[in-house]
């Protein structure tokens, strides 16, 4: 199981800007990031994923720190080892979409595997074990991610998802299905699904892929309460106002626990092998599907037990039930 969702989180705590989401916390506060790995590894997460999502080249350029683009990415991989050292777990590397493919350019092509090729060798020298490039829309970018980890990962394991929109198709209009058996047939050790769809509407894409491919299959969508009719995270409408939800008022959207519980189990029962959520994770979030897939990680000793919720120490010691705090949940009679 893997954890992910640094940016929305630390957007949520006021670390990043919402919208150009570059992650100059790790710049800034390393130390949150160290713990933000370590909570996340509390919680359940068998993976520490190095914060190195939008910290490519490009986007270090967009907020005027490209000097900076080494150190960004060698802090959030140092960390993530020192973590993953600590607590027995794995660190794994990370290449996102680059925001900056066009289609036919020779330039931007050269341009994205320039950076890859940058960010796999400082992966590879602070010491992944394994590099999970994510989040693309099109599949050829995805497939120049597969082709630079194994020509920069120095042999290291290569998981790749894709990011598809609510249909079939990508949105670079390659069908789902084929993006992913072609990756699979070039090579990639891990085939999956990443962000933007919510825990139901990835299920359909999921079922299929598992079908098809031979290879153990990722499946990491974004915890929202998406639909047929928005199935995207960046599609969701406030049930209030009708405004749109992405990206500031995303958290009235969020599944609730126990929808989390389902979707894990419906994870175990498809028998995809790579499960975790993407952006809006949370720890308790991580802990709860860690605890559905059968593990007992640290955070389980707060998991939630209401026979020690104090309207029962306070019956235990004498009080009537009728203060029972289950006496306040009830819903008030209009009129009365
Ligand atoms: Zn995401």
């Amino acid at each position: 199981m893997i954890a992910e969702g640094f940016l929305f989180e630390f957007e949520r705590r006021s670390y990043i800007r919402g919208g150009e989401f570059i992650p100059e916390v790790i710049l800034d506060n390393p130390d949150l990031v160290k713990v933000m790995y370590e909570e996340f590894v509390h919680a359940g997460s068998d993976v520490v994923l190095a914060f190195q999502y939008y910290t490519q080249r490009v986007q270090m350029q967009a907020v005027g720190r490209e000097d900076a683009v080494e150190q960004i990415n060698r802090i959030a991989l140092r960390l993530a080892r020192e973590v993953a050292d600590k607590t027995g777990t794995l660190m794994a590397g990370n290449i996102s979409n680059s925001t900056i493919w066009e289609d036919g350019s020779v330039e931007a092509r050269e341009n994205i595997r320039r950076m890859h090729q940058e960010q796999i060798t400082w992966a590879v020298e602070e010491g992944a074990d394994f590099i999970l490039g994510e989040t693309f829309s099109v599949f050829e970018e995805a497939m120049l991610c597969l082709q630079s980890i194994k020509e920069f990962g120095n042999g290291l394991p290569a998981v790749v998802n894709i990011q598809p929109g609510p249909g079939d198709l990508l949105p670079c209009g390659t069908p789902l299905l084929e993006a992913k058996q072609k990756l699979e047939a070039a090579g990639a050790d891990v085939v999956g699904i990443n962000c933007s769809l919510g825990c139901n509407t990835i299920l359909p894409h999921i079922r299929r892929v598992r079908q098809a491919l031979k290879c153990p299959v990722a499946c990491i969508p974004a915890p929202y309460r998406t639909s047929h009719q928005y199935p995207t995270m960046t599609s969701l409408l406030d049930p209030v106002t009708g405004e749109r939800c992405f990206p500031d008022d995303m958290d009235q959207m969020l599944c609730s626990r126990q929808e989390l519980i389902n979707f894990t189990r419906e994870m175990q029962d498809i028998n995809v092998q790579v499960v975790g959520l993407c952006c809006g994770n949370r720890a308790h979030y991580t802990r709860l599907m860690a605890e559905t897939l059968g593990h007992t990680p640290p955070a389980s000793r707060f998991s939630t037990d209401m026979s020690k919720h104090i309207s029962q120490r306070n019956i235990e010691m004498g009080a009537k039930p009728k203060e029972n705090w289950l006496k306040l949940a009830q819903p008030v009679e209009v009129g009365k």
